[in-house]
Protein backbone atom coordinates (compact mmCIF):
# COMPACT_ATOMS: atom_id res chain seq x y z
CA UNK A 1 0.00 0.00 0.00
CA UNK A 2 1.65 3.35 -0.74
CA UNK A 3 1.42 6.14 1.66
CA UNK A 4 -0.73 8.45 -0.34
CA UNK A 5 -3.11 5.61 -0.13
CA UNK A 6 -2.95 4.83 3.88
CA UNK A 7 -3.11 8.41 4.56
CA UNK A 8 -6.69 8.60 2.74
CA UNK A 9 -7.82 5.73 4.02
CA UNK A 10 -6.78 6.41 7.89
CA UNK A 11 -8.93 9.70 7.13
CA UNK A 12 -11.68 8.01 5.46
CA UNK A 13 -11.64 5.48 8.74
CA UNK A 14 -12.06 8.38 11.48
CA UNK A 15 -15.22 9.89 10.54
CA UNK A 16 -16.46 5.91 10.71
CA UNK A 17 -14.60 5.12 13.88
CA UNK A 18 -15.42 7.93 15.54
CA UNK A 19 -19.31 7.38 14.87
CA UNK A 20 -19.59 3.75 15.85
CA UNK A 21 -18.24 4.56 18.94
CA UNK A 22 -20.43 7.16 19.59
CA UNK A 23 -23.38 4.94 19.48
CA UNK A 24 -21.51 2.65 20.87
CA UNK A 25 -21.17 -0.16 18.25
CA UNK A 26 -17.79 -1.11 19.00
CA UNK A 27 -15.99 -1.05 21.73
CA UNK A 28 -14.45 1.13 23.40
CA UNK A 29 -12.64 2.05 26.07
CA UNK A 30 -15.52 2.30 28.33
CA UNK A 31 -16.28 -1.17 27.52
CA UNK A 32 -13.23 -2.42 28.87
CA UNK A 33 -14.99 -3.63 32.70
CA UNK A 34 -12.16 -4.75 34.64
CA UNK A 35 -13.27 -5.61 38.05
CA UNK A 36 -9.96 -5.21 39.25
CA UNK A 37 -9.71 -1.50 39.04
CA UNK A 38 -13.18 -1.24 41.29
CA UNK A 39 -11.76 -0.49 44.16
CA UNK A 40 -10.03 2.19 42.98
CA UNK A 41 -12.84 3.82 42.68
CA UNK A 42 -14.79 5.38 45.51
CA UNK A 43 -18.09 6.22 46.24
CA UNK A 44 -19.39 3.43 44.02
CA UNK A 45 -22.61 2.49 43.37
CA UNK A 46 -23.60 -0.83 41.92
CA UNK A 47 -26.64 0.08 40.59
CA UNK A 48 -27.55 3.92 40.16
CA UNK A 49 -31.11 4.58 38.71
CA UNK A 50 -31.93 7.89 37.58
CA UNK A 51 -35.62 8.82 38.17
CA UNK A 52 -38.19 7.97 40.95
CA UNK A 53 -41.24 7.72 38.82
CA UNK A 54 -43.08 4.30 38.94
CA UNK A 55 -40.16 3.00 36.45
CA UNK A 56 -37.44 4.05 38.51
CA UNK A 57 -38.62 3.20 41.67
CA UNK A 58 -39.99 -0.61 40.34
CA UNK A 59 -36.51 -1.16 38.73
CA UNK A 60 -35.22 -0.31 42.11
CA UNK A 61 -37.47 -2.91 43.94
CA UNK A 62 -36.56 -5.71 41.25
CA UNK A 63 -32.71 -4.80 41.78
CA UNK A 64 -32.49 -4.86 45.30
CA UNK A 65 -34.27 -8.00 45.57
CA UNK A 66 -31.71 -9.51 43.02
CA UNK A 67 -28.99 -8.64 45.95
CA UNK A 68 -27.41 -5.64 44.23
CA UNK A 69 -27.24 -2.20 46.62
CA UNK A 70 -29.13 0.06 45.13
CA UNK A 71 -29.55 3.98 44.72
CA UNK A 72 -32.36 6.38 43.47
CA UNK A 73 -31.62 9.63 42.64
CA UNK A 74 -35.08 11.25 42.98
CA UNK A 75 -33.75 14.07 40.62
CA UNK A 76 -36.14 17.43 40.42
CA UNK A 77 -39.25 15.38 40.30
CA UNK A 78 -39.96 12.98 42.58
CA UNK A 79 -42.45 10.80 42.50
CA UNK A 80 -42.46 11.74 38.53
CA UNK A 81 -45.76 12.46 36.61
CA UNK A 82 -47.86 10.08 38.21
CA UNK A 83 -47.90 12.82 41.38
CA UNK A 84 -49.88 15.09 39.30
CA UNK A 85 -52.78 13.03 38.25
CA UNK A 86 -55.61 12.18 40.44
CA UNK A 87 -57.50 8.83 40.08
CA UNK A 88 -55.90 6.05 38.23
CA UNK A 89 -58.58 3.23 37.20
CA UNK A 90 -56.01 1.09 35.36
CA UNK A 91 -53.54 -0.59 38.23
CA UNK A 92 -53.83 -3.81 38.83
CA UNK A 93 -55.55 -4.89 42.04
CA UNK A 94 -56.39 -1.24 42.97
CA UNK A 95 -59.63 -0.38 42.03
CA UNK A 96 -58.82 2.78 41.75
CA UNK A 97 -56.11 4.52 43.45
CA UNK A 98 -54.79 8.50 43.35
CA UNK A 99 -51.65 8.88 41.84
CA UNK A 100 -49.47 10.32 44.33
CA UNK A 101 -51.16 7.54 46.93
CA UNK A 102 -50.00 4.99 44.54
CA UNK A 103 -46.22 5.86 44.31
CA UNK A 104 -46.11 6.30 47.94
CA UNK A 105 -47.16 3.10 48.35
CA UNK A 106 -44.61 1.51 45.75
CA UNK A 107 -41.79 4.52 47.44
CA UNK A 108 -42.06 2.39 50.97
CA UNK A 109 -42.02 -0.80 49.36
CA UNK A 110 -38.93 -0.22 48.02
CA UNK A 111 -37.41 1.56 50.44
CA UNK A 112 -37.94 -1.27 52.85
CA UNK A 113 -35.52 -3.92 51.30
CA UNK A 114 -33.11 -1.08 51.06
CA UNK A 115 -32.85 1.24 48.28
CA UNK A 116 -30.94 4.36 49.09
CA UNK A 117 -32.74 7.29 47.92
CA UNK A 118 -31.30 10.14 47.17
CA UNK A 119 -32.44 13.88 46.91
CA UNK A 120 -30.51 15.11 44.10
CA UNK A 121 -30.19 15.50 40.68
CA UNK A 122 -27.69 14.00 38.08
CA UNK A 123 -26.11 17.02 35.89
CA UNK A 124 -23.60 15.11 33.82
CA UNK A 125 -22.64 11.50 32.85
CA UNK A 126 -18.57 10.43 32.07
CA UNK A 127 -19.17 7.53 29.92
CA UNK A 128 -15.78 7.57 28.13
CA UNK A 129 -14.30 5.12 30.99
CA UNK A 130 -15.68 2.10 33.48
CA UNK A 131 -17.20 2.28 36.20
CA UNK A 132 -19.15 5.21 34.48
CA UNK A 133 -18.81 8.56 36.41
CA UNK A 134 -21.79 10.53 37.42
CA UNK A 135 -21.68 14.53 38.58
CA UNK A 136 -24.31 15.57 40.74
CA UNK A 137 -26.28 18.56 41.13
CA UNK A 138 -24.40 19.39 44.50
CA UNK A 139 -20.91 18.85 42.71
CA UNK A 140 -20.30 15.53 44.35
CA UNK A 141 -18.90 12.85 41.82
CA UNK A 142 -19.69 8.78 42.22
CA UNK A 143 -18.84 6.23 40.13
CA UNK A 144 -21.80 3.71 38.94
CA UNK A 145 -21.49 -0.15 37.85
CA UNK A 146 -24.34 0.33 36.12
CA UNK A 147 -27.01 2.83 35.45
CA UNK A 148 -30.86 2.46 34.90
CA UNK A 149 -32.34 5.85 32.53
CA UNK A 150 -35.67 6.48 34.23
CA UNK A 151 -36.30 10.03 33.33
CA UNK A 152 -39.13 10.14 32.31
CA UNK A 153 -40.76 13.02 29.88
CA UNK A 154 -41.50 16.88 30.57
CA UNK A 155 -44.98 17.96 29.96
CA UNK A 156 -44.39 20.09 26.11
CA UNK A 157 -45.05 23.70 25.62
CA UNK A 158 -46.72 25.85 22.97
CA UNK A 159 -44.29 28.35 22.53
CA UNK A 160 -46.65 31.11 21.41
CA UNK A 161 -46.78 34.73 22.68
CA UNK A 162 -47.72 35.02 26.29
CA UNK A 163 -46.80 31.54 27.45
CA UNK A 164 -43.36 32.40 29.05
CA UNK A 165 -44.76 36.05 30.35
CA UNK A 166 -48.01 34.07 32.23
CA UNK A 167 -46.01 30.92 33.17
CA UNK A 168 -47.32 30.20 36.56
CA UNK A 169 -49.67 32.92 36.45
CA UNK A 170 -52.25 31.30 35.47
CA UNK A 171 -50.53 29.33 32.68
CA UNK A 172 -49.87 25.71 33.81
CA UNK A 173 -49.10 22.13 32.93
CA UNK A 174 -50.56 21.04 36.16
CA UNK A 175 -53.89 21.20 37.25
CA UNK A 176 -54.22 19.13 40.56
CA UNK A 177 -51.85 21.86 41.58
CA UNK A 178 -53.73 24.82 40.30
CA UNK A 179 -57.15 24.24 39.89
CA UNK A 180 -58.11 25.49 43.88
CA UNK A 181 -56.99 28.81 42.80
CA UNK A 182 -59.56 28.91 39.92
CA UNK A 183 -62.72 28.99 42.17
CA UNK A 184 -65.44 30.05 39.95
CA UNK A 185 -63.40 31.48 36.71
CA UNK A 186 -63.58 30.40 33.49
CA UNK A 187 -60.15 28.45 32.17
CA UNK A 188 -59.45 26.74 29.17
CA UNK A 189 -57.54 23.39 28.64
CA UNK A 190 -55.02 22.96 26.04
CA UNK A 191 -55.19 19.15 23.77
CA UNK A 192 -57.32 16.55 23.23
CA UNK A 193 -55.48 13.16 24.51
CA UNK A 194 -56.35 11.23 27.68
CA UNK A 195 -54.24 14.61 29.73
CA UNK A 196 -56.55 16.92 28.40
CA UNK A 197 -59.47 15.26 29.65
CA UNK A 198 -58.16 14.49 32.80
CA UNK A 199 -56.87 18.01 33.76
CA UNK A 200 -60.75 19.68 32.52
CA UNK A 201 -62.48 17.12 35.25
CA UNK A 202 -59.65 17.90 37.96
CA UNK A 203 -60.69 21.65 37.29
CA UNK A 204 -64.57 21.02 37.13
CA UNK A 205 -65.12 20.95 40.87
CA UNK A 206 -63.41 24.68 41.24
CA UNK A 207 -63.98 26.52 37.82
CA UNK A 208 -66.97 28.11 36.47
CA UNK A 209 -66.78 26.80 32.97
CA UNK A 210 -64.28 24.53 31.75
CA UNK A 211 -63.65 24.67 27.71
CA UNK A 212 -61.36 21.68 26.34
CA UNK A 213 -59.39 23.34 23.00
CA UNK A 214 -58.95 20.50 20.51
CA UNK A 215 -57.18 21.51 17.58
CA UNK A 216 -58.35 19.13 15.07
CA UNK A 217 -62.18 17.74 14.84
CA UNK A 218 -62.05 14.97 16.95
CA UNK A 219 -60.32 14.56 20.34
CA UNK A 220 -57.23 11.99 20.26
CA UNK A 221 -58.46 10.61 23.91
CA UNK A 222 -59.98 7.51 24.50
CA UNK A 223 -63.44 6.66 24.30
CA UNK A 224 -63.53 5.44 27.78
CA UNK A 225 -61.99 9.19 29.19
CA UNK A 226 -64.64 10.72 26.52
CA UNK A 227 -67.12 9.39 27.93
CA UNK A 228 -66.00 10.67 31.46
CA UNK A 229 -66.65 13.98 30.41
CA UNK A 230 -70.77 13.28 30.20
CA UNK A 231 -71.02 14.04 33.65
CA UNK A 232 -69.89 17.17 33.93
CA UNK A 233 -72.38 20.40 32.70
CA UNK A 234 -69.21 22.74 32.85
CA UNK A 235 -67.11 20.96 30.36
CA UNK A 236 -67.45 21.52 26.65
CA UNK A 237 -65.48 20.92 23.84
CA UNK A 238 -64.40 23.13 21.51
CA UNK A 239 -63.16 21.37 18.43
CA UNK A 240 -60.83 22.57 15.11
CA UNK A 241 -59.20 25.77 17.23
CA UNK A 242 -55.72 26.52 18.04
CA UNK A 243 -54.48 28.87 20.41
CA UNK A 244 -52.47 31.52 19.34
CA UNK A 245 -51.79 34.25 22.09
CA UNK A 246 -52.37 34.64 25.83
CA UNK A 247 -52.99 37.94 27.02
CA UNK A 248 -53.11 39.25 30.64
CA UNK A 249 -52.19 42.31 32.95
CA UNK A 250 -50.12 43.02 36.00
CA UNK A 251 -51.23 44.77 38.80
CA UNK A 252 -48.90 45.75 41.75
CA UNK A 253 -48.62 43.78 44.82
CA UNK A 254 -47.31 44.51 48.28
CA UNK A 255 -44.15 42.65 47.62
CA UNK A 256 -43.56 43.37 43.37
CA UNK A 257 -45.97 43.13 40.19
CA UNK A 258 -48.49 40.15 40.33
CA UNK A 259 -49.70 38.76 37.16
CA UNK A 260 -52.66 37.43 35.31
CA UNK A 261 -54.02 35.90 32.80
CA UNK A 262 -56.98 38.02 31.50
CA UNK A 263 -57.95 36.16 27.88
CA UNK A 264 -56.78 34.34 25.09
CA UNK A 265 -56.38 34.83 20.65
CA UNK A 266 -57.86 31.60 18.91
CA UNK A 267 -57.87 30.72 15.67
CA UNK A 268 -60.96 28.52 13.88
CA UNK A 269 -59.54 26.34 11.15
CA UNK A 270 -63.15 25.40 10.45
CA UNK A 271 -64.22 28.63 9.51
CA UNK A 272 -60.83 30.26 9.37
CA UNK A 273 -61.19 32.87 11.85
CA UNK A 274 -59.63 34.47 14.51
CA UNK A 275 -61.46 35.03 17.91
CA UNK A 276 -61.26 36.53 21.49
CA UNK A 277 -62.02 34.38 24.61
CA UNK A 278 -62.52 37.03 27.37
CA UNK A 279 -62.67 36.10 30.99
CA UNK A 280 -60.21 33.18 30.59
CA UNK A 281 -58.03 33.15 34.16
CA UNK A 282 -56.00 30.02 33.77
CA UNK A 283 -54.92 28.12 30.52
CA UNK A 284 -54.30 24.15 31.01
CA UNK A 285 -51.80 22.53 28.88
CA UNK A 286 -52.26 19.07 27.92
CA UNK A 287 -50.49 18.68 24.56
CA UNK A 288 -48.11 15.84 25.16
CA UNK A 289 -43.93 15.75 26.74
CA UNK A 290 -40.74 15.55 25.35
CA UNK A 291 -38.61 12.60 26.66
CA UNK A 292 -35.60 13.79 29.10
CA UNK A 293 -32.91 12.27 27.26
CA UNK A 294 -30.43 15.04 26.92
CA UNK A 295 -28.09 13.09 29.72
CA UNK A 296 -27.94 10.31 27.71
CA UNK A 297 -28.23 10.80 23.76
CA UNK A 298 -24.84 11.97 23.38
CA UNK A 299 -23.40 8.51 24.95
CA UNK A 300 -26.48 6.03 23.36
CA UNK A 301 -28.69 6.04 20.33
CA UNK A 302 -31.84 8.11 20.61
CA UNK A 303 -34.80 8.59 17.80
CA UNK A 304 -34.98 11.40 16.18
CA UNK A 305 -37.46 12.40 18.91
CA UNK A 306 -35.46 12.47 21.19
CA UNK A 307 -36.41 8.92 23.05
CA UNK A 308 -33.52 6.44 24.24
CA UNK A 309 -33.90 3.07 21.90
CA UNK A 310 -34.45 -0.06 23.85
CA UNK A 311 -32.74 -3.21 21.69
CA UNK A 312 -35.15 -5.46 21.00
CA UNK A 313 -37.79 -6.96 23.10
CA UNK A 314 -34.85 -6.12 26.25
CA UNK A 315 -34.46 -2.85 27.99
CA UNK A 316 -30.62 -2.40 27.20
CA UNK A 317 -29.61 0.55 25.50
CA UNK A 318 -27.04 0.35 22.64
CA UNK A 319 -23.99 0.78 25.63
CA UNK A 320 -23.55 -1.81 27.80
CA UNK A 321 -24.75 -1.41 31.40
CA UNK A 322 -26.25 1.22 30.17
CA UNK A 323 -30.02 0.25 30.30
CA UNK A 324 -33.67 2.11 30.15
CA UNK A 325 -37.20 2.03 31.62
CA UNK A 326 -40.35 4.01 31.00
CA UNK A 327 -41.43 6.83 29.09
CA UNK A 328 -37.58 8.21 28.18
CA UNK A 329 -38.39 5.18 26.04
CA UNK A 330 -41.75 4.84 25.38
CA UNK A 331 -43.80 7.09 22.76
CA UNK A 332 -46.52 4.46 22.34
CA UNK A 333 -47.90 2.97 25.70
CA UNK A 334 -46.98 5.52 28.14
CA UNK A 335 -48.77 3.76 31.17
CA UNK A 336 -47.45 3.86 34.61
CA UNK A 337 -47.95 0.26 34.33
CA UNK A 338 -45.78 -0.07 31.55
CA UNK A 339 -43.31 2.20 32.58
CA UNK A 340 -43.06 -0.02 36.05
CA UNK A 341 -42.78 -2.82 33.64
CA UNK A 342 -40.05 -1.96 31.54
CA UNK A 343 -38.35 -0.90 35.07
CA UNK A 344 -38.71 -4.59 36.45
CA UNK A 345 -36.94 -5.73 33.14
CA UNK A 346 -34.36 -3.01 32.96
CA UNK A 347 -33.12 -4.10 36.75
CA UNK A 348 -32.80 -8.10 35.37
CA UNK A 349 -30.91 -6.61 32.29
CA UNK A 350 -28.73 -4.59 34.87
CA UNK A 351 -28.39 -7.53 37.07
CA UNK A 352 -27.52 -10.07 34.25
CA UNK A 353 -25.24 -7.39 32.63
CA UNK A 354 -23.03 -7.20 36.50
CA UNK A 355 -23.09 -11.36 36.34
CA UNK A 356 -21.81 -11.41 33.00
CA UNK A 357 -18.65 -8.92 33.58
CA UNK A 358 -18.19 -11.38 36.67
CA UNK A 359 -19.69 -9.10 39.25
CA UNK A 360 -20.00 -11.73 42.22
CA UNK A 361 -20.88 -11.77 45.84
CA UNK A 362 -16.81 -11.57 46.54
CA UNK A 363 -16.66 -8.76 44.57
CA UNK A 364 -19.42 -6.83 46.06
CA UNK A 365 -17.97 -7.43 50.08
CA UNK A 366 -14.68 -5.98 48.59
CA UNK A 367 -15.76 -3.24 47.53
CA UNK A 368 -18.71 -2.16 50.51
CA UNK A 369 -16.14 0.18 52.10
CA UNK A 370 -16.17 1.88 48.73
CA UNK A 371 -20.35 2.17 48.25
CA UNK A 372 -21.49 5.69 48.89
CA UNK A 373 -23.00 6.50 51.90
CA UNK A 374 -25.25 9.43 52.03
CA UNK A 375 -25.87 11.80 54.94
CA UNK A 376 -28.47 10.35 56.87
CA UNK A 377 -28.08 12.60 59.32
CA UNK A 378 -32.47 13.49 59.79
CA UNK A 379 -32.73 15.85 62.89
CA UNK A 380 -35.13 18.05 61.75
CA UNK A 381 -34.24 21.28 60.37
CA UNK A 382 -37.42 23.03 59.12
CA UNK A 383 -39.65 24.67 61.57
CA UNK A 384 -43.41 24.81 60.81
CA UNK A 385 -45.40 28.49 61.48
CA UNK A 386 -49.39 27.61 61.81
CA UNK A 387 -50.76 30.72 62.11
CA UNK A 388 -49.97 34.80 61.97
CA UNK A 389 -48.73 34.45 65.45
CA UNK A 390 -46.39 31.65 65.06
CA UNK A 391 -45.04 33.62 61.78
CA UNK A 392 -44.37 36.32 62.95
CA UNK A 393 -42.58 35.03 66.24
CA UNK A 394 -40.16 32.90 64.11
CA UNK A 395 -39.53 36.40 61.94
CA UNK A 396 -38.47 37.94 65.15
CA UNK A 397 -36.39 36.01 66.66
CA UNK A 398 -34.20 35.19 63.07
CA UNK A 399 -33.22 38.34 61.79
CA UNK A 400 -30.75 36.83 59.14
CA UNK A 401 -32.54 35.29 56.27
CA UNK A 402 -35.59 33.18 56.74
CA UNK A 403 -36.72 31.11 53.80
CA UNK A 404 -40.30 30.55 54.00
CA UNK A 405 -41.68 27.38 51.87
CA UNK A 406 -45.87 27.70 51.46
CA UNK A 407 -47.10 24.38 50.14
CA UNK A 408 -50.72 22.49 49.90
CA UNK A 409 -51.31 19.07 50.92
CA UNK A 410 -53.00 18.68 47.35
CA UNK A 411 -50.19 19.92 45.68
CA UNK A 412 -47.72 17.47 43.88
CA UNK A 413 -45.34 19.82 43.36
CA UNK A 414 -44.94 21.23 46.90
CA UNK A 415 -44.50 17.89 48.44
CA UNK A 416 -42.32 16.96 45.37
CA UNK A 417 -40.07 20.26 47.05
CA UNK A 418 -39.91 18.79 50.46
CA UNK A 419 -36.59 16.55 50.30
CA UNK A 420 -35.37 18.81 48.25
CA UNK A 421 -36.55 21.86 50.50
CA UNK A 422 -35.01 19.55 53.76
CA UNK A 423 -31.62 18.75 52.46
CA UNK A 424 -30.64 22.11 51.61
CA UNK A 425 -32.25 22.91 54.97
CA UNK A 426 -29.80 20.74 56.67
CA UNK A 427 -26.70 21.65 54.36
CA UNK A 428 -27.19 25.48 54.81
CA UNK A 429 -28.09 24.89 58.88
CA UNK A 430 -26.76 28.17 60.80
CA UNK A 431 -27.00 30.02 57.69
CA UNK A 432 -30.70 30.64 57.39
CA UNK A 433 -33.99 29.52 58.72
CA UNK A 434 -36.32 27.06 57.00
CA UNK A 435 -39.80 27.52 58.05
CA UNK A 436 -43.13 25.68 55.95
CA UNK A 437 -46.57 26.94 56.05
CA UNK A 438 -49.49 24.83 55.27
CA UNK A 439 -51.70 27.15 52.95
CA UNK A 440 -54.97 25.79 54.26
CA UNK A 441 -54.31 25.51 57.65
CA UNK A 442 -52.37 29.18 58.33
CA UNK A 443 -54.57 31.21 56.16
CA UNK A 444 -54.10 34.63 57.66
CA UNK A 445 -50.36 33.82 56.88
CA UNK A 446 -51.27 33.29 53.19
CA UNK A 447 -53.71 36.40 52.70
CA UNK A 448 -51.27 38.41 54.61
CA UNK A 449 -48.48 38.32 52.27
CA UNK A 450 -50.74 37.51 49.44
CA UNK A 451 -49.75 34.26 48.13
CA UNK A 452 -51.85 33.41 45.21
CA UNK A 453 -50.43 29.76 44.15
CA UNK A 454 -48.20 27.09 45.47
CA UNK A 455 -45.40 26.24 45.42
CA UNK A 456 -44.27 29.49 46.71
CA UNK A 457 -40.94 30.69 48.09
CA UNK A 458 -40.73 34.04 49.89
CA UNK A 459 -37.42 34.81 51.58
CA UNK A 460 -37.24 37.16 54.47
CA UNK A 461 -34.20 38.95 54.55
CA UNK A 462 -34.03 40.65 57.94
CA UNK A 463 -37.74 40.54 58.15
CA UNK A 464 -38.38 42.03 55.11
CA UNK A 465 -40.10 40.04 52.68
CA UNK A 466 -38.31 39.67 48.54
CA UNK A 467 -40.78 38.88 46.10
CA UNK A 468 -42.17 35.53 45.98
CA UNK A 469 -41.52 32.58 43.23
CA UNK A 470 -44.29 30.58 42.35
CA UNK A 471 -42.36 27.33 41.12
CA UNK A 472 -40.48 24.65 41.88
CA UNK A 473 -36.89 25.31 42.80
CA UNK A 474 -34.19 22.46 41.97
CA UNK A 475 -31.48 22.02 44.62
CA UNK A 476 -28.79 24.50 43.03
CA UNK A 477 -31.53 27.31 42.56
CA UNK A 478 -32.53 27.33 46.11
CA UNK A 479 -28.82 27.06 47.47
CA UNK A 480 -28.58 30.15 45.59
CA UNK A 481 -31.08 31.67 46.44
CA UNK A 482 -30.04 31.88 49.85
CA UNK A 483 -26.62 32.00 49.29
CA UNK A 484 -27.55 35.23 47.29
CA UNK A 485 -29.79 36.35 50.16
CA UNK A 486 -27.70 35.76 52.95
CA UNK A 487 -24.41 38.12 51.52
P1 LIG B 1 -51.08 12.64 23.79
O1 LIG B 1 -49.83 12.68 23.01
O2 LIG B 1 -51.90 11.40 23.80
O3 LIG B 1 -52.07 13.81 23.30
C1 LIG B 1 -51.60 15.11 23.08
C2 LIG B 1 -52.75 15.95 22.57
O4 LIG B 1 -52.28 17.28 22.45
C3 LIG B 1 -53.26 15.53 21.20
O5 LIG B 1 -54.64 15.68 21.15
C4 LIG B 1 -52.57 16.54 20.26
O6 LIG B 1 -53.34 16.85 19.14
C5 LIG B 1 -52.54 17.76 21.14
N1 LIG B 1 -51.48 18.69 20.75
C6 LIG B 1 -50.16 18.44 20.56
N2 LIG B 1 -49.50 19.57 20.23
C7 LIG B 1 -50.42 20.54 20.20
C8 LIG B 1 -50.39 21.93 19.91
N3 LIG B 1 -49.24 22.53 19.60
N4 LIG B 1 -51.54 22.64 19.96
C9 LIG B 1 -52.70 22.05 20.28
N5 LIG B 1 -52.82 20.73 20.56
C10 LIG B 1 -51.69 19.99 20.52
O7 LIG B 1 -50.64 13.08 25.26
P2 LIG B 1 -51.35 12.89 26.66
O8 LIG B 1 -50.48 13.60 27.62
O9 LIG B 1 -52.77 13.25 26.61
O10 LIG B 1 -51.27 11.33 26.96
C11 LIG B 1 -50.00 10.68 27.02
C12 LIG B 1 -50.20 9.20 27.40
O11 LIG B 1 -50.59 9.10 28.76
C13 LIG B 1 -51.26 8.51 26.56
O12 LIG B 1 -50.82 7.20 26.30
C14 LIG B 1 -52.46 8.47 27.48
O13 LIG B 1 -53.29 7.37 27.21
C15 LIG B 1 -51.81 8.36 28.85
N6 LIG B 1 -52.67 8.96 29.89
C16 LIG B 1 -53.52 8.13 30.56
C17 LIG B 1 -54.37 8.63 31.55
C18 LIG B 1 -55.28 7.69 32.28
O14 LIG B 1 -55.44 6.56 31.85
N7 LIG B 1 -55.87 8.11 33.38
C19 LIG B 1 -54.37 10.06 31.90
C20 LIG B 1 -53.43 10.85 31.13
C21 LIG B 1 -52.62 10.30 30.16
P3 LIG B 1 -53.43 15.87 17.87
O15 LIG B 1 -54.32 14.75 18.28
O16 LIG B 1 -54.02 16.77 16.85
O17 LIG B 1 -52.03 15.45 17.55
Amino acid sequence: MNVNFRIRAIFLLIPIVGLTAICGCIPSKSDVFDLKNIKKHSPIMPVAIIGSGPAGLTAGLYSVQRGFKTYIFEGSKPGGLLTETTEVENWPGENIILGPELIENIHKQVEKPGVTFIADAVEDIDMSSWPYKLTLESGEQVYALSIIAATGATPRRLGIPGEDEYWGYGVTTCAVCDAPFRKGQDVIVIGGGDSAVEEAIQLAPHARNVTIMVRKGHMRASQRMQDRLVGYSNIEVAYNVDVKEIFGEQKEGPFGPIKSVMSVKAYNSKDKTDFIMHDIKGVFLAIGHTPNSQLFCKHVRCDDNGYIEAQGRSQKTSKKGILVAGDVADHVYRQAITSAGSGSMAAIDAADFLRNIGFNDLYAEDIISNLYHPNDDDRPVVQYAHDMQEFNQILSENQGTVVVDFYGQACPSCLQMLPIYEQVARELEGKAVFVKVDIDEAEDVVKHLNVVKVPCIIVFKQGKPQAPIYRTLRRKELMSLVHTAAH
